[in-house]
């Protein structure tokens, strides 16, 4: 396989390592040299076998000049997590990095499993880190649990799924857990931005695309149209620096937009934050507030839940959210196949864990 740089995807210049989980984290959450499981080693020639290795070998490519343009996002990330975890307050600016760090380790995550697994979906990876940090619509919710020993672990990275579409996944760190969503007009339409009427699938090029509406300027709540399993804060950003769309659209220029804007010209969004029971609302530019959940939950049924949650966001994202009508029937087909496969083999996840749920005697 074609070795690139993990973050600008060429052919990597003056190469050096990039961990795709960052050491501080690798610190933070137990013995660096200790072993982790990456899942399952499938191959045609031996039996299938658990992958496991230390996380600090878990490295990429990378160029040294984007090496070292990102280990500032990791040092601000670090102190950011730091607070979060000391339970401190944190404010939009720190939130938005926050979002960033989490779409760089997804989209590393991604193309870390897919080197692992030697692209066994068959996936050409059309794009890189930096591509992909702050383009769309993204979500963090989080989780808090009475677990007392160290822990980092991820769920929902190595499934078809997410090989396919890497917009969902979450990360155990200590007592808590960060579920991350983030893929296109995610929920633009409810937070009163400009939307799409359709998303659809373009022939020959594995990309989307649709009219801009123009925006409805209120919040229609709840922001996403499915029942938000996880227990816990839950923080939203719009996004919307269009710099994968073919051209801007001139539906953003518009008050509402501009006044639910933290940076207007480069598309970023404020921050809408829910914590539990109370009234989501708005987080203003100079306002401090709080990630920490109310609710602490039992430590091992939410890990086994947060298996469960994660396929079913996957499953959602996955469900008919564009259209292929104007792909020729054979590519709509080998399309529609891609998506029944990674639902199959999610809900083959969710009933596992379902069962596990059962066999502990944990409520569902
Ligand atoms: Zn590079």
């Amino acid at each position: 396989m074609a070795k690139f740089c993990i973050f600008c995807g060429c052919p990597p210049i003056d190469k050096n390592k990039e961990h795709v989980v960052p050491h501080w984290l690798i610190k933070a959450t137990g013995n660096p040299n200790r072993k982790a499981w990456f899942g399952f080693v499938f191959s045609a020639q031996e039996q299938t076998k658990d992958r496991e290795f230390a996380f600090d070998q878990f490295t990429f490519p990378a160029c040294e000049k984007c090496n070292d343009k990102y280990s500032a996002l990791e040092s601000k990330v670090q102190k950011i997590f730091t607070t979060i975890l000391d339970e401190g307050k944190i404010n939009s600016t720190e939130a938005t990095y926050m979002l960033d760090w989490f779409d760089k380790v997804r989209v590393g995550l991604w193309l870390g499993f897919n080197q692992l697994d030697k692209n066994l979906y068959e996936v050409e990876p059309n794009f890189h880190i930096e591509r992909r940090i702050g383009q769309y619509d993204r979500i963090l919710i989080i989780e808090k649990t009475d677990y007392k020993e160290k822990r980092l672990g991820f769920a929902g990275v190595n499934t078809p799924a997410f090989a396919y579409t890497p917009s969902a996944f979450s990360l155990s760190v200590n007592q808590y857990c960060f579920t991350n969503i983030s893929y296109n007009f995610l929920f633009a339409r409810r937070i009163g931005f400009p939307y799409p009427d359709k998303l659809e699938m373009i022939p020959d090029r594995n990309e989307l695309q649709c009219n801009i509406m123009p925006a409805r300027c209120r919040v229609m709540n709840p922001l996403i149209q499915r029942h938000i399993k996880e227990v816990g804060t839950v923080i939203y950003q719009p996004m919307f620096p269009q710099g994968l769309m073919s051209e801007k659209s001139s539906e953003y220029n518009n008050q509402y937009v501009k006044e639910k804007s933290i940076d207007f010209e480069s598309g970023i969004g404020r921050i809408f934050l829910h914590c539990e029971d109370e009234k989501p609302y708005w987080i203003d530019d100079d306002e401090e507030f709080f990630l920490t959940p109310k609710t602490i939950q039992h430590g091992h049924q939410q890990h086994i839940k947060a298996a469960i949650n994660i396929s079913e966001w996957q499953n959602w994202l996955n469900n008919d959210n564009f259209s292929v009508d104007q792909l020729d029937s054979e590519s709509r087909k080998f399309v529609r196949s891609r998506q029944n496969m990674a639902k199959k083999i999610n809900n083959i996840l969710i009933d596992h864990h379902q069962n596990l749920l059962k066999k502990y005697g944990y409520s569902q």
